[in-house]
């Protein structure tokens, strides 16, 4: 399911991207084109016979540039192909002139062309393939001045590399944002079930590679029904949230961060942790919710107990996280079934009476 997700989200991105780069690339590339028609104009009206081979295919690579980008404005069928063929006669105008005889000219049509295209086509594509030309024809004429006028076509690339990556910035945090809201249960901000599974298929590695003990304990408020039905659901709902931040805060006192509270149904809990003295936390929180007090609207106190049922031990390769939650499920049902209000270890003896 979640794979799915993700897929339609990337299938999402792609397309938008491929949208927005169709509809971009005539935008930015158009200005280098016209500078290149000029280019190619100049050159033939001038004596032809001086200009070199090079030069004279680089002002047709341009003259067909400016003809493709025209045919992408006005037929949307042919921007894919169009682009391509593009974005392949606009650097090879660029070597062409690089490799010119008239290198000044070269030069500032480089060197427009580029400035004009970066800043009105703020794509990476542009910003990784416009260096290329520039360093090759700066090795070619071993013209390091050149690498000067080079540096606001870069301040040019790097704003644009800001303003398109800004977008996808956002794009991206508010991603991670929604998928952290996800993880977590409205009420109470502790983890929900799909939280669990990430988090605890990190911990059951570690645990798993190292040899260490994972404790899953089960907890279940004792008759919240009954709480409901006197108290009213609002107060039902507060009851949640003190008692998931009593869990949370203890569980962070004892196991030192190394834990996961999760609520695992309506007033069902999980904490989980390779603490080595889980037991401990357990027992006491136990303790901690029988003497929590929660304020009534006409001004009297209640109290609410909570069963809770403790599984240990050593993941391995058969033993995933389900098998751990059965088992402590089974204890907490044990705790319920011999009087609640009490903590009961998997496998471990069961209290004779009511711990009170
Ligand atoms: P037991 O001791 O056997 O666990 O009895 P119980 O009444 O706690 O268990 P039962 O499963 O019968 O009832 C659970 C109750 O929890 C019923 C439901 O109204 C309540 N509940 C579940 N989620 C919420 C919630 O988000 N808010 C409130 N206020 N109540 C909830
Ligand atoms: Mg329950
Ligand atoms: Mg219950």
């Amino acid at each position: 399911m979640r794979n799915q997700q993700e897929r339609t989200i990337s299938a999402t991105e792609r397309h938008a991207f491929a949208a927005a780069l169709c509809k971009n690339f005539p935008l930015g590339a158009l200005p280098s084109g016209l500078l290149f028609i000029a280019a190619a104009f100049q050159r033939f009206s001038g004596n032809l016979e001086t200009g070199r081979f090079l030069e004279a295919f680089g002002c047709l690579a341009a003259a067909l540039l400016a003809a493709i980008l025209l045919l992408l404005y006005l037929c949307p069928p042919f921007r894919r192909w169009g682009f391509a063929a593009g974005a392949i006669l606009y650097y090879a105008g660029f070597f062409c002139f690089c490799l010119g005889e008239n290198r000044d000219s070269g030069t500032m049509y480089l060197y427009y062309s580029m400035l004009l295209g970066t800043v009105c086509m703020p794509f990476p594509s542009m910003f990784w393939l416009w260096p290329v030309p520039v360093c090759a024809a700066a090795l070619l004429w071993r013209d390091t001045q050149m690498l000067v006028p080079v540096l606001i076509p870069a301040a040019a690339a790097l704003y644009g590399a800001y303003m398109h990556y800004r977008r996808s910035l956002t794009f991206f945090l508010s991603r991670i944002r929604l998928e952290r809201l996800s993880e977590r249960d409205e009420l109470t901000g502790l983890y929900n079930r799909r939280g669990l599974c990430k988090q605890a298929e990190r911990l059951w590695t570690i645990c798993r590679e190292n040899r260490l003990a994972v404790s899953v304990l089960m907890v279940d408020i004792d008759d919240f029904k009954a709480f409901n039905d006197t108290y009213g659901h609002i107060q039902g709902d507060e009851c949640l949230r003190q008692i998931a931040q009593r869990i949370t805060s203890e569980a962070n006192r004892y196991c030192a961060g190394r834990q996961i509270t999760v609520r695992y149904g309506g007033e069902e809990f999980l904490v989980i942790s390779d603490h080595p003295d889980f037991l401990s936390f357990a027992g006491r929180i136990v303790a901690e919710i029988r003497e929590l007090r929660f304020a009534s609207s006409d001004g009297t106190e209640s109290s609410i107990t909570i069963s809770a049922g403790l599984y240990s031990g050593v993941p391995d390769a058969d033993s995933p996280l389900e098998s751990f939650i059965e088992k402590a499920d089974e204890a907490l049902y044990a705790a319920k079934k011999h009087g609640k209000n009490r903590l009961i270890v998997y496998g471990g003896p069961i209290p004779a009476a009511q711990i009170n």
